[in-house]
């Protein structure tokens, strides 16, 4: 072989080399991009299901509950205030009391009675507090302020403020929810909206209106929260007179769970709370929020 052909494979060679190395580069690199993209697009997959898992299912908790109801075959066959499963009072002995205030929002019920709050927070006196969603979106600088303070529990009053029914029964001229579906919702958006707020779902439900009927209740259950009314009606939605509330305060007995307004400044009811409570206390009674208490029909 003449040595310039030597040098022409030799060179061959090396090009070949060279190119194959370049084309195995570029593929590397292009094989490197596509498994990055891939990564990439686990990694969006991942965070978008990590969205579904953080709120503890319960979403597929809600659709069950749905889904368990819509196909039952149990009767509507109880409806009104002191509905089967409905607790309104506390099972004990001792001389305590809950005192409950409704913040129920809309268009007539969205104020603050600051005087009521400020007289509880200076005499120290517990109490637990439902709160529907338009209160809350009227006045969220003030239901998270509530809702840091040990003193007060703050529980939900549903969404639209309507009665729990799953037919659509009426109370007070509002009308109630239709369905299974529509129930969950009524209790659930609400829960959501609180606890997104304030870190903690709440444990006990109070429709708008105190009305329920008794599958509405089951429903409410399987939802994780206890249904929570009254067996001292503290100012009949707001309308009693501060001598009203007193005396109605004054029914109180070991265990009650008064119902009382704190959307309603104008209202006796401040006024006849600041009254009563002395007496109360005078009688031996002391005051709890309703968390931690065994409750009862
Ligand atoms: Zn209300």
């Amino acid at each position: 072989m003449k040595p310039y052909r030597f040098y022409i494979i030799i060179v061959l060679l090396i090009m070949t080399g060279a190119s194959y190395l370049i084309i195995e580069s570029a593929n590397n690199s292009e094989s490197f991009t596509i498994q990055k993209t891939t990564l990439e697009k686990n990694k969006t997959v991942i965070s978008d299901f990590a969205l579904v898992l953080d709120s503890p299912s319960i979403e597929t908790k809600e659709k069950q509950v749905i889904e368990k109801w819509k196909n039952t075959s149990l009767e509507q066959s109880e409806w009104g205030e002191a509905v089967s499963g409905v607790k309104n009072r506390m099972d004990t002995d001792d001389k305590v009391i809950a005192l409950t205030f409704d913040a129920c929002g809309g268009p007539y019920g969205d104020d603050y009675d600051e005087e009521l709050i400020h007289f509880l927070r200076s005499e120290q006196i517990p109490a637990t507090l439902f709160f529907n969603a338009r209160w809350i979106e009227s006045n969220q600088e003030i239901f998270v302020d509530l809702a840091e303070d040990p003193l007060f529990s703050v529980q939900n009053h549903g969404t639209e403020h309507l009665p729990l029914s799953v037919t659509g029964n009426t109370a007070w001229g509002i009308q109630g929810t239709f369905s299974a579906e529509d129930v969950v919702e009524e209790v659930m958006d609400n829960q959501h909206l609180m606890t997104e707020l304030t870190g903690e779902s709440p444990k006990y439900f109070r429709s708008g209106t105190a009305h329920y009927d008794n599958v509405a209740v089951e429903i409410v259950e399987d939802l994780g929260l206890t249904v929570v009314n009254y067996d001292v009606l503290g100012d009949a939605g707001a309308t009693f007179s501060a001598s009203q509330v007193e005396e109605a305060l004054l029914q109180s007995t070991s265990g009650s769970i008064p119902l009382l307004h704190m959307n309603q400044p104008n209202s006796g009811t401040a006024e006849g709370v600041m009254n009563a409570i002395p007496l109360l206390e005078s009688q031996g009674y002391t005051f709890v929020r309703l968390d931690g208490q065994t409750l009862i029909e």
